[in-house]
């Protein structure tokens, strides 16, 4: 029986265990959790500091999970380091004694990543934080966000990406006083060009967060709030920490493996020890942006195929994401090219704006096709605009109309039209198609396709298409195709 080691329980390491145990009945599999906490999900993470989900809703297993899939589990433990001579890693609780050490045929690194804590004088002391700062990561920081965080207080976040958003649009909801700070001259440069951050700082505005663009903390004043580059003053009694993450490599730098930005892996996934693998945010795979679920989940399902020998010849090639920000009031969404420029001579570039209504939409396409776009205040032009992206169909000629979301394309009109590869399910890569075979196979509710099928279980912006296609099912009568 092999014996498989998954070093972090958390979106990809619970993921993977799961996506073994499917595969394979009897495989060996333990995996060891820093966090005391049962696998959840990061990604909802906004919505429990935004105060609308509890935390015990984010958990991805149950108390049970271990149990009954026998697994392994060591919660609250830390893989301390791996011996690869002998195929063991080396185990113990923070602060304790070592335990006896745990043999391994194949070792999965799923360590995630760490906040990247900025430069600025008193944020650290000793390598914790100082009294009043948090990082915006965990459950644990989002029960330190929630126990500080009171109605008209001034709080500062740093970081302006999506995160850093995520967490000033939660606390504003929460009615504390938000200045975000950050370094860049607009908001989420990675996803979006400075006329669609300039949109988005403008709602966020009217919503009642403060932006001190182009700026960085220099000096942190407890109680009292942060002194920036340019010598001024950001009041706040709490710090939230959203300044950017860097993968978790510690360990594997220890063992000696090959580390860049993170642990380098090629299409299988293999580290520089053929029998030592990393998935998630922790990895560096030439195909992807890492810091992403969707990528960690598509690995998580390619490594499955090739530990148990489902498919030896699985490999992982890339995964192109859409990035959605997920704040109340705000509807964003950015995938693929968006920092082409419309005069851009080898694509066709359109865009719109209109700052006033918070809506900007901007459309790449190469040869007819969707090759980047940020819709902004959109959400009908944003789902389409996905289809047409995910399934490489050419553009509907009038463009305009597409940009409005005013142009449902024939195909995406109802979901009877959508062809069965239309994905449906971002972060879970979940097809109309898989979706309709479990429907058949008698999942009939939509947690019965969510167990089946995973749909839903990530972000939660497809739940309105899933139940329209329950509805679709449910209606037709024979069963569709
Ligand atoms: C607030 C927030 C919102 C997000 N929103 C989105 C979003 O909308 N869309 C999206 O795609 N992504 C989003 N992400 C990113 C997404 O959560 C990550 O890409 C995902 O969690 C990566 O999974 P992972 O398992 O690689 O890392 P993690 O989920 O971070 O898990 C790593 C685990 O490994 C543990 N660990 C580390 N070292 C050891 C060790 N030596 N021994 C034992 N355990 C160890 C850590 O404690 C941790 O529990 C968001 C992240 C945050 C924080």
């Amino acid at each position: 029986m092999r014996r498989v080691v998954i070093v972090g329980y958390g979106m990809a390491g619970a993921r993977l265990a799961d996506e073994l145990r499917r595969r394979d009945q009897d495989i060996s599999i333990t995996v060891v959790g820093a966090e005391p906490h049962a696998a959840y999900n990061r990604v909802l993470l906004s919505t429990v500091v935004a105060g609308t989900m509890t935390p015990e809703s984010t958990r991805l297993h149950d108390e049970k999970w271990a149990e009954e899939h026998r697994v392994d589990l060591r919660l609250g433990w830390e893989v301390l380091e791996v011996d690869r001579t002998a195929r063991t890693v080396v185990v113990g609780r923070a602060g304790g004694d070592p335990a006896p050490a745990i043999p391994y045929d194949a070792l999965v690194l799923a360590t995630g990543s760490v906040p990247w804590v900025p430069p600025a004088e008193g944020l650290t002391e000793d390598g914790r934080f100082a009294p009043g700062v948090v990082a915006f990561r965990t459950l644990d920081d989002c029960a330190q966000i929630e126990a500080k965080a009171g109605k008209g207080m001034p709080v500062a976040v740093l970081g302006g990406g999506l995160l850093g958003i995520e967490a000033a649009r939660g606390l504003a909801g929460r009615g504390c006083l938000v200045t975000v700070v950050h370094p860049v001259g607009h908001l989420m440069e990675r996803q979006l060009d400075p006329g669609a951050g300039g949109v988005l700082a403008r709602t966020l505005g009217k919503l009642g967060i403060e932006f001190r663009l182009n700026s960085m903390a220099t000096k942190y004043l407890p109680g009292d709030g942060l002194i920036l580059d340019d010598g001024t003053h950001v009041p706040a009694e709490l710090v939230v920490v959203s300044a950017g993450v860097r993968a978790e490599t510690s360990l594997a730098v220890r063992a000696g493996l090959t580390v860049d930005r993170g642990i380098v892996v090629d299409d299988a996934l293999r580290t520089s020890d053929p029998r030592i693998h990393a998935i998630g945010d922790c990895a560096q795979h030439p195909g992807t942006v890492s810091g992403l679920v969707q990528p960690a989940w598509d690995q998580a399902a390619v490594l499955a195929d090739r530990l148990t020998g489902t498919d030896p010849s699985a490999r992982y090639r890339g995964t192109s994401v859409v990035t959605r920000l997920k704040a109340r009031d705000v509807d964003l969404a950015a995938l693929g090219e968006v920092h082409t420029d419309v005069d851009c001579p080898d694509s066709e570039v359109l865009c719109f704006q209109e700052p006033s209504r918070g809506r900007y939409a901007k459309l790449v396409l190469r040869d007819d096709r969707v090759t980047g776009a940020i819709v902004l205040g959109a959400p009908d032009a944003a789902a389409t605009i996905t289809q047409l992206y995910d399934r490489g169909i050419p553009a509907p000629t009038d463009r305009l109309a597409l940009l409005l979301g005013r142009a449902l394309p024939a195909e995406a009109a109802s979901p009877a039209d959508l062809p069965s590869s239309a994905v449906i399910c971002r972060c879970n890569t979940v097809s109309k198609g898989q979706i309709v075979s479990a429907w058949r196979a008698g999942a009939e509710s939509l947690p019965q396709l969510a167990e089946a099928t995973r749909a839903t279980t990530g972000c939660g912006g497809c739940k309105d298409a899933v139940c329209g296609l329950l509805d679709w099912l449910g209606a037709s009568q024979p069963a569709p195709a």
